[in-house]
């Protein structure tokens, strides 16, 4: 009997772990898609393809020509395109298909966040007094700064910021998480931070920034999620294993 062809929607550490794991399972032959966005990313320890698909309309037609029996959106929780493209071809194509999605942050005693919708916004609330921001929200949205050159921006990307910032008090720092407390401290104190815009992103990752900021007492804009998704999502590798687990099962047992 051959094996289920499962696609899984990449570009998160989640995605990349559970490829790996699915290579070892016996029944299943796993393909890992990533957006091409980072220069050198890590090693994926599964097979992987690269690039656009070309809309939702590509999507289906990929998961049709490709055999493709399951997909798992694992993206990002702001990758929102992505996400919304894929809940369509599986209705196109009729795949199978759920999400593994990460529990937003929620504030704990000590955290001064402050609600945004989006990059814009939190640039706008942060008034006409020069500030010194650290831009914690990846490269593809930093351009945003530069509306507001009276701030001091720390921005952290995986690979650079292209093309640079125009704002003219700027330090780019090229790092990739996962990144720790007392790292994210010295980080701040350095650069004398007094506010944070981040995503909520969830997971563990690049929580420390946010831990960081409530022990030094910084506050953060924190851009909010998107309305929530009518896909049926699990919130862990071991639930997304489960599900893919009973599926693979149950078509074996039909033999397809
Ligand atoms: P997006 O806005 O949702 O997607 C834009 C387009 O990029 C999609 O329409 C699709 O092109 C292509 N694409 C995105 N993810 C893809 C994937 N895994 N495989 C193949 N094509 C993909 O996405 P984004 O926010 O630019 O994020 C791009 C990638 O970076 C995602 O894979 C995401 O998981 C990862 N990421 C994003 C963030 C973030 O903050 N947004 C943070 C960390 C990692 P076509 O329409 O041509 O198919």
């Amino acid at each position: 009997m051959g094996k289920t062809r499962i696609l899984i929607l990449g570009g998160t550490t989640e995605a990349r772990l559970l490829a790996e794991q699915l290579t070892e399972h016996e029944g299943i032959d796993v393909l890992l898609s990533l957006a091409g966005r980072t220069k050198e990313p890590l090693p994926q320890g599964a097979p992987v393809r690269v690039g656009g698909f070309g809309g939702s309309a590509g999507l289906a037609a990929f998961l049709k020509s490709e055999g493709i029996e399951m997909m798992i959106d694992a993206t990002h929780p702001f990758a929102r395109q992505i996400s919304a493209n894929a809940a369509d071809a599986a209705k196109i194509a009729d795949v199978p298909f759920f999400a593994l999605g990460r529990q937003a942050w929620l504030p704990v005693v000590g955290d001064q966040w402050h609600e945004v919708a989006d990059v814009a916004a939190a640039l706008t609330a942060l008034g006409p007094t020069p500030r010194r921001i650290f831009l914690a929200i990846g490269r593809q949205e930093a351009h945003h700064a530069d509306r507001f050159p009276q701030h001091f921006y720390l921005v952290r990307s995986v690979d650079p910021v292209d093309p640079p910032l125009q704002a003219p008090d700027v330090v780019s720092i090229l790092d990739r998480g996962p990144f720790d407390l007392d790292g994210e401290v010295r980080l701040l104190k350095q650069h004398l931070i007094d506010c944070i815009i981040a995503k909520n992103s969830g997971g563990s990752a690049t929580y420390a920034k946010i831990e960081a900021a409530r022990l030094l007492g910084i506050p953060v804009l924190m851009i909010a999620r998107g309305a929530a998704t009518t896909v049926p999502t699990v919130g862990s590798l071991e639930a997304a294993l489960d599900r893919i687990d009973h599926f693979v099962s149950v078509a074996a047992k039909r033999g397809v």
